[in-house]
């Protein structure tokens, strides 16, 4: 595996992911809620932590960058377009980048919406996608800083990666996403049958993240602008797949 992944939940729904590139032994943290289950996750391991990505400025995804940094001396890596948000920020990256762990590359793709600065990092090897608070398991983030159309555009960008890519989000949403997502697509079975699993996933405790880009890309509404089901609960013309994802996401925060 060239990606040894760990899950650290924090705070109330928070993950925080640990990577370790298997041929090289340096390990990166995406977004640090916080440090120290953190700085104990890598202890336990024998991993010591030599990086810290991060996709968007808020509180709790660097929350713990400065103390993970002061601890190990990892270098702190971010979006170009929020490097005054990010803090101790290093290595500045934008669109099209692309940036290395070791062995693994990951291509850096600018998905503002949920805030101005946002990235995501695709590690195309690893079959991993870093994504924060842009795509969750069927949902995606709030618009506190971007428009409707901008966030389509942000997640146009990952809906094109191939169906077998996990989806590393950064937070247990998708129970509360399953709820509104069978309202605005009723007759899609796909997510029907998932809905289901996830309800028994959570009633056990169980995470249900990562998932994996076709599952996304099958019964997620904020992924299916384009689906007849959702245009038809919604009332809205086929040719507008921004107005569709805008009254999704509109949907949403109201539910
Ligand atoms: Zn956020
Ligand atoms: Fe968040």
């Amino acid at each position: 595996m060239p990606l040894d992944i760990v899950r650290i939940p924090v705070l109330n729904d928070n993950y925080i992911w640990l990577a370790r590139e298997t041929a090289s032994g340096l390990v990166a943290v995406v977004d640090p809620a916080v440090a120290a289950p953190v700085l104990a996750a890598a202890k336990e391991r024998g991993w010591t932590i030599t990086h810290i990505l991060n996709t968007h400025h808020h509180g709790d995804h660097v929350g713990g960058n400065m103390e993970i940094k002061a601890a190990t001396g990892c270098t702190i890596v971010g979006p170009r377009a929020d490097r005054d948000r990010i803090p101790g920020i290093e290595v500045e990256l934008g669109d099209g980048d692309t940036w290395s762990l070791g062995a693994e590359e990951a291509v850096v793709y600018d998905v503002p919406g949920h805030t101005r600065g946002h990235i995501a990092y695709w590690f195309g090897g690893a079959k991993a996608l870093f994504c924060g608070d842009t795509l969750f398991a069927l949902g995606c983030g709030r618009l506190f800083e971007g428009t409707p159309a901008q966030m389509w555009t942000s997640l146009s960008k990952l809906r094109v990666l191939p169906d077998d890519t996990k989806v590393y989000c950064a937070h247990e949403y998708t129970q509360s996403n399953a709820r509104f997502a069978v309202t605005v697509e009723p007759g899609n079975a796909a997510l029907a049958a998932r809905a289901a699993a996830i309800d028994a996933a959570r009633a056990k405790g169980e995470p249900t993240v990562p998932s994996t880009l076709g599952e996304e890309k099958a019964t997620n509404p904020f992924l299916r602008p384009d689906s007849p089901l959702l245009q038809k609960t919604l009332g809205l013309p086929a040719n507008d797949l921004v107005a569709v994802f805008a009254e999704t996401r509109a949907r949403k925060d109201k539910f």
